[in-house]
């Protein structure tokens, strides 16, 4: 069975009080996620330790980091390395999201070189694409989703792709408070399914998890979690505020409930 996830990406925001007082609510509710069920919290770099020491031995959950450089080490100032990551014991990254594609010039080519350093790394990958509305309005956002896996992923191999977690975040429902239906998300993850399956088989295919972002909230998760090719969401703004978080992480746990 893939895994399900609720990501939180807290992007350049709270200072390390506002962090920990954030973190000390989510944990205090206590919430036992299924076997395959996990919350990752994808946190500012200087985080990193303090959030995965505060998380401790809490089951099935985990801190990200929100990218890594794409050179293995050396003279790359103010850069960090997957190898540093790993190095604090840190089990997954952010690559691609499309605030690092569109203000820092991230090419496909770039976040190939990310993705490999990742996983020699031993980081899980959450690999983010996406059209802007531009392309939706133009109706090219299979093709062009498409695309941005097979430049970057698509070199890797059958027991590799297996590492990635995919998360599909339409450029015009981040942060907007516009998100894709459920319909909309269904039918890009599935359309994402199907690419992996022509290029790596079905088998392995049904093992990856596609997450989906964008205006993600507590209102909402559930009946996007629903979907039968989404496997979880990678949350920005709403994962700012615990309640909301909380909600959406047990939004996991109601999915696989007949009646929700
Ligand atoms: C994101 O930054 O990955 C994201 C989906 O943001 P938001 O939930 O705020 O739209």
């Amino acid at each position: 069975m893939r895994k399900q996830i609720a990501a939180a990406n807290w992007k350049m925001n709270l200072t390390i009080e506002e962090a920990e007082q954030l973190m000390n609510e989510i944990l205090e509710a206590k919430i036992f996620l299924e076997p395959q069920q996990q919350a990752v919290f994808a946190v500012p770099f200087p985080y990193l330790i303090n959030i995965k020491n505060k998380i401790g031995e809490q089951p099935n959950f985990f801190v990200a980091a929100q990218n890594c450089a794409s050179e293995k080490s050396g003279a790359y100032t103010g850069e960090t390395s997957a190898q540093m990551i790993n190095s604090i014991n840190i089990n997954y990254v952010l690559i691609g999201h499309s605030e690092r594609r569109e203000y820092y010039n991230e090419t496909n080519e770039i976040l190939t070189k990310k993705i490999n350093l990742a996983l020699a790394n031993n980081l899980n990958p959450i690999f983010c694409c996406g059209e802007s509305l531009k392309i939706r309005e133009g109706n090219s956002q299979n093709e062009f989703v498409q695309n941005q896996l097979k430049e970057s992923l698509f070199h890797l191999a059958a027991g590799e792709i297996n590492k990635i977690i995919i998360a599909y975040e339409p450029i015009w429902a981040i942060g907007t408070g516009l998100t894709a239906s459920s319909l909309q998300a269904q039918e890009m993850h599935a359309h994402i399914r199907k690419v992996l399956v022509d290029k790596y088989g079905e088998e392995i295919s049904k093992t990856i998890s596609i997450l989906y972002g964008g205006s993600v909230k507590a209102a909402n998760a559930l009946e996007i979690f629903s979907q039968p090719d989404v496997d979880g969401g990678l949350v920005g703004g709403a994962s700012l505020n615990a309640q909301e978080f909380i909600t959406i992480i047990k939004s996991l746990k109601k999915i696989n409930c007949p009646i929700n």
